[in-house]
Formats: C-alpha cells, structure tokens, sequence
C-alpha cells in the first residue's frame, strides 16, 4: 500500500459494540494492517437509529467501557466517544465532518463489516459518507459481498467468524461462557457490570 498524502490514516470502524467481539477486533486488526494505517477509531454510536426500535440497546456509557477493555492491549486501536459526547441519532456523514475538520490532513478509511457494507445505500446521507472516505469493506475471501458499485469499494480479506453481539447477550443471558469470543477483559467487564443478563 503505498502512501499519497502526508496526513494520518485513520480507519473509522463505528458500530453498536454491544458488546464488542474478536469479530470485531480481527477486522480492525486486518483492516489496519492491509491499509497502512496509522489508527483504527473504535466509534461507539449513541443512539443506533435503525437498532433503536427492535431492541434494547445497553447504556452508551456501558458498551463504551467495553470496547475500551476491548482496545487495550493493541496501541493502535483507539476507543472515540464521539458520537456519544455529540448526542442524539449517529450518522457516520456528521463523525466523518467532525474528524476532518479536526484533522484535516488526515484520510479516513471507513470499515464495514459485510452486512453493514451491504446496507449502506440505507445510511443518513451516504453519498457525503462516501465523499469524504475510503469505504472499506471487511469481508471473508472469495465470496464477496455485494455492495453498492456506484462506489469505488477497497475489500480487505478476513476469516469469516460466525460471531455476533447477539450470540454474545444470548449466551451471557443463557449462562453460557464468551470465554475466546471476546477478549478476557471485555468478559470481566461485563460481568462486573451485570449486563445481558
Ligand atoms: P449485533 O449482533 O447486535 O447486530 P454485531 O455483532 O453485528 O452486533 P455491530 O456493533 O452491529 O456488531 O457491528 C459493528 C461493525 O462490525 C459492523 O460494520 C459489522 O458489519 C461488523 N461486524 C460485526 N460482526 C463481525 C464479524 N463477526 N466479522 C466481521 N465484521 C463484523
Ligand atoms: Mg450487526
């Protein structure tokens, strides 16, 4: 991957992290390695407008302490508050506005997993999205997935991890392990804080 501008990379990987997962952490591992980039935001979004109305999403303040045990041990991966400090609905067109005019050097990489890469034509304003970012889709090799093609789309290969944050809270609900789903802190976070359960 060879360097154009003299800003930082910065990968934007938004996301409920309800709770985060090695799904979550191999995609931006791969994604910032594949990509050259200098850090990988963890956006935490406050309220995930088309989660909101199906299910009960935990407090911000919870799944933000989460993706943080989530983060710590890999220096590269930094956990942003952002959308959750800027208040109501998350649209990614206004966090992408927001880190550009803090930064504007910088080139961002949005990452979407398959599903979200899929939806995307779905999102508030995603030509802006569009504009002002690299979309990146994560996704298992050999079978890609379909995605929008008025978009120059950059596909980084993952293994495929047939791992959600539903099977999570199902299994946390359940009383069966996460143990190896996710990292050793995100599960004693969750446990000191009681969730899913
Ligand atoms: P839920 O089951 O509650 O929908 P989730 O596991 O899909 O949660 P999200 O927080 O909705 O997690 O996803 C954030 C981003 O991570 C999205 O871009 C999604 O596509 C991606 N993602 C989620 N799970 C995986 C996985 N197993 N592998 C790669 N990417 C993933
Ligand atoms: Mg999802």
């Amino acid at each position: 991957m060879v360097r154009s501008g003299q800003g930082r990379r910065i990968g934007v990987f938004g996301g409920t992290f309800d709770p985060p997962h090695i799904g979550h952490l191999v995609a931006a591992v791969d994604a910032q390695r594949e990509l050259d980039l200098d850090v990988v935001l963890l956006v935490v979004a406050n309220v995930p407008w088309q989660k909101v109305e199906s299910r009960e999403i935990s407090p911000a303040e919870d799944r933000l302490a989460l993706v943080e045990a989530a983060a710590e041990d890999t220096p590269f991966l930094q956990v942003s508050d952002i959308e959750i400090r800027r208040g109501g609905p998350s649209y990614s067109a206004d966090t992408l506005a927001a880190l550009h005019h803090e930064e504007p050097d910088a080139e961002l990489f949005v990452i979407l997993g398959n599903d979200a890469a899929a939806g995307f034509a779905t999102w508030e304003r995603y030509e802006e999205v569009a504009e002002q970012a690299t979309l990146v889709v994560v996704d298992r090799p050999g079978t890609p997935t379909p995605v929008d093609p008025q978009f120059d789309w950059v596909r980084v290969d993952i293994p495929e991890l047939e791992i959600s944050s539903t099977e999570l809270r199902a299994r946390v609900a359940s009383g069966r392990s996460i143990r190896y789903l996710t990292t050793a802190g995100v599960a004693s976070a969750i446990a000191d804080r009681g969730l899913y359960r």
